[in-house]
């Protein structure tokens, strides 16, 4: 008997299993769990050995090529870097495997004994797609362009058998692929040259102002990747993006194959989907898969780049168990296949950009591919003008709104606030309706007519009359963005104006016969929360107004700066970029914060190199490693003490070069339903903080109902 450690697909840690036979690292196996059959990953012999007669045995090897090894030293690696059990990084990884279990086998079609009776050309066509090998009927359908049906016939006909056999043979074979768009400008055939003239693992960050083409570049250096017949991982920040660019790619890259080389990994996709793609990117067939957060650990058998574009998005990094930052994942997996990783962005994150000064790989595209340079933004001083009560449109906003819609030109409203406004009270009790779960304000949403808890999802209806008191009315403060949409309408009445925001846009439908019509013209003022800055280049949109350009100068999250920023330049960079030269207008009340001064000039260095210098003093990252941990219980009690023993025995045990801050209540103090504390680990490296988290956190007695999360490189601060 040999012993082997497993990670299964649980929130669990690896555990030892025996099998008679030996079984490579990487082998996909159904281990017992309880009573139940679980799939794990075999990650070598067990370094414990135990008693073998205590073990419990593999119930079977699957019959399925193995994980490489680069994909076990990953996991492994995520495991141990995020202080996550593996098990919660497996789930992720076979996923697809799973969905692929989970959907009826496969079997695979190969020419029957009627095979070439008819002399249909569908039926020709289907025929000489299975020339390069057998496929399942899904597959041959796509890959000969016809119906199920035709299939079904064929088999009925006999010109089709089925038989059993190895489904990840999807005919692997060399295709021909190149880019199908407009010729490279010379920067950017000057940063196609440099990024694969080299060999090998390196980190490139494309640092490009918006509209500079940087996705004709991925281009290149994706065709090239094929056409070489190996694989591309790109990862986008949401699933919106990922159709975005996988349509883009659709357009630029020309490929020989029947079968498209592009496909596409999220949640959001079909289980039979996620099966067939899953089987695509195993067989090693030569593809591009563009993916959100999870496709980072997707084992990809011939990869040949990553790419990783809006590196600085933080949407990367997961705000829940385990908190892994899917571009770092990226990074390490190039780094352990030896292959290059090329981030893009018109804001670098200040992570990316001082590594990639320090490593001379910083590339800059400083112009706009066509058309107009980027637009500077103008600030409105708040505190100067007069503005109407409850409303938030200042005067020249206005003004500059009614000008550019009498040209006939569209409009972009930007603020990131959902709902109607961000406190509802009574008028004559001052009840404010708060969330059961978490105890934060509910926000009035009266679309919808609900009240929504924007941390939980918890929701309730709306009530005219105060539910406590049975005789005051709801007031409102503030502004959210059906409030500035009421305001809007009443100015611009004859004008379509639309949100979109995510409550608007649940249906992937509805986002695209929004952005079908922004795109073609018929919505005149479109309101946008973040979800419309990214991503959208609108012909027609030459103005775009931030209503609130607030700094936050007690916002917790030290990236608050960088953040602001980044929004700004990006929803800015929607305005003008076709045709007549844009505007974009920034409404403040402290225009002087020098922020806008590095704004205004389009100076992001200048600003990188400032927020450089007051991390720098202030010891954050990325001049230093933190990790948050957040103490959680349905008992407050609990939660506090786990908090104080860290600070005792941080105090017990000083590591050099790392203190504890903390306990406090957190910004959240609940959330669905338990009491939360947090504290933060900050070291000068990550030597360091393992150190730190090792002598302080891990050795932690952990009472029933209680929780630790570890929250490595922290982006989020509740
Ligand atoms: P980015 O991703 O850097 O914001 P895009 O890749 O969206 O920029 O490119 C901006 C616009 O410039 C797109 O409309 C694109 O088709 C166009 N473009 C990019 N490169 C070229 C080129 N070499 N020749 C002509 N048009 C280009
Ligand atoms: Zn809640």
């Amino acid at each position: 008997m040999f012993q082997f450690d497993v990670a299964l697909v649980q929130a669990v840690p690896a555990y030892s299993y025996k099998h008679a036979d030996q079984l490579q690292p990487g082998q996909l196996v159904l281990v017992p769990l309880g009573r139940r059959e679980v799939l794990g990953i075999v990650l070598g012999p067990a370094r414990a050995p135990r008693d073998v007669s205590k073990l419990k045995e593999i119930i079977r090897p699957l019959d399925h090529p193995l994980l490489s090894p680069q994909d076990v030293q990953l996991l492994l690696w995520a495991s141990y870097y995020y202080l996550a059990d593996v098990g919660l990084f497996a789930r992720i990884m076979l996923r697809g495997l799973r969905d692929h279990l989970a959907s009826r086998l496969p079997t695979l079609l190969r020419p029957g004994p009627m095979a070439g009776q008819s002399k249909s050309k569908p039926r020709h066509d289907v025929l000489a797609a299975l020339a390069e090998g057998g496929l399942d009927a899904p597959g041959l359908a796509l890959k000969s362009q016809v119906s199920r049906g035709l299939i079904r016939s064929m088999i009925k006909d006999q010109e089709l058998v089925e038989e059993d056999g190895d489904p990840f043979h999807l005919g692997k074979h060399d295709v021909g692929v190149w880019v199908d768009g407009p010729e490279l400008l010379p920067a950017q055939a000057e940063l196609v040259d440099v990024i694969s003239s080299h060999d090998g693992f390196r980190t490139e960050l494309i640092h490009g102002v918006t509209g500079s083409g940087k996705t004709l570049i991925y281009a290149h250096l994706i065709a090239r990747m094929l056409a070489e017949g190996r694989q591309v991982l790109f990862l986008v920040p949401e699933i919106a993006l990922a159709q975005t660019l996988s349509d883009r790619f659709h357009m630029l890259l020309g490929h020989d194959d029947v079968e498209s080389p592009i496909v596409m990994w999220h949640g959001g996709l079909a289980t039979g989907r996620r099966s067939h793609v899953w089987r695509r990117v195993q067989s090693g067939a030569p593809l591009l898969l563009v993916g959100v957060r999870s496709a980072s650990l997707m084992p990809m058998p011939a990869l040949g780049l990553v790419v990783v574009d809006e590196e600085h998005d933080h949407s990367f990094k997961q705000d829940e168990a385990p908190h892994y930052n899917a571009r770092d994942i990226a990074i390490k997996r190039a780094q352990q296949v030896g292959v290059a990783v090329v981030l893009g962005s018109a804001t670098p994150s200040m992570e990316s950009l001082v590594r990639a000064q320090q490593q001379q790989r910083h590339r800059r595209l400083t112009m706009r591919a066509i058309g107009n340079e980027p637009v500077r933004p103008e600030m409105i001083d708040l505190r100067h003008v007069p503005m109407e009560q409850g409303h938030c449109l200042s005067p020249p906003m206005v003004a500059a709104m009614g000008e550019h819609l009498a040209r006939g030109e569209q409009v972009l409203l930007y603020l990131n606030r959902r709902g109607y406004a961000p406190l509802m009270s009574c008028q004559s009790c001052g009840h404010r309706p708060s969330c059961p779960e978490c105890g934060v304000r509910l926000v009035p949403h009266r679309r919808q007519h609900r009240l929504l808890c924007h941390w939980c999802g918890y929701a309730e209806a709306i009530w005219d009359k105060c539910p406590q008191c049975h005789d005051g009315l709801p007031v409102f403060y503030g502004i959210g963005i059906e409030r500035l949409a009421e305001e809007v309408i009443g100015l611009f009445p004859s004008m379509r104006t639309e949100i979109a925001s995510s409550d608007m846009l649940q249906s992937s439908a509805k986002a695209a016969a929004l952005w079908g019509d922004m795109h073609a013209g018929k919505i005149n003022i479109l309101l946008g929360t973040q979800l419309a800055a990214k991503g959208h280049d609108i012909p027609g949109l030459t103005l775009v107004g931030v209503v609130d350009g607030d700094p936050d100068h007690d916002a917790i999250d030290f990236r608050a700066r960088e953040r602001l920023y980044q929004a700004l330049d990006q929803v800015g960079g929607r305005a003008g970029r076709h045709r007549e030269k844009g505007r974009v207008l920034v409404q403040t009340s402290c225009p002087e914060d020098s922020l806008f001064g590095f704004l205004g000039e389009g100076d992001f260095l200048g600003f990188a190199q400032d927020e450089a210098n007051r991390r720098k003093r202030n010891m954050l990252p990325p001049f230093t490693r933190m990790a948050g941990v957040i103490l959680s219980s349905a008992k407050q009690r609990d939660a506090e003490e786990l908090g104080f023993a860290i600070a005792r025995q941080a105090r017990a045990l000083p590591v050099d070069g790392a203190s504890w801050m903390g306990p406090v209540p957190a910004p959240m103090s609940m959330l669905r339903g338990q009491s939360r504390w947090r504290g933060l680990v900050r070291a000068k490296g990550r030597d360091e903080l393992e150190k730190a988290l090792a002598a302080w956190v891990l050795p932690l007695k952990v009472p029933a109902g209680a929780r630790v999360d570890v929250d490595v490189d922290p982006q989020s601060f509740y």
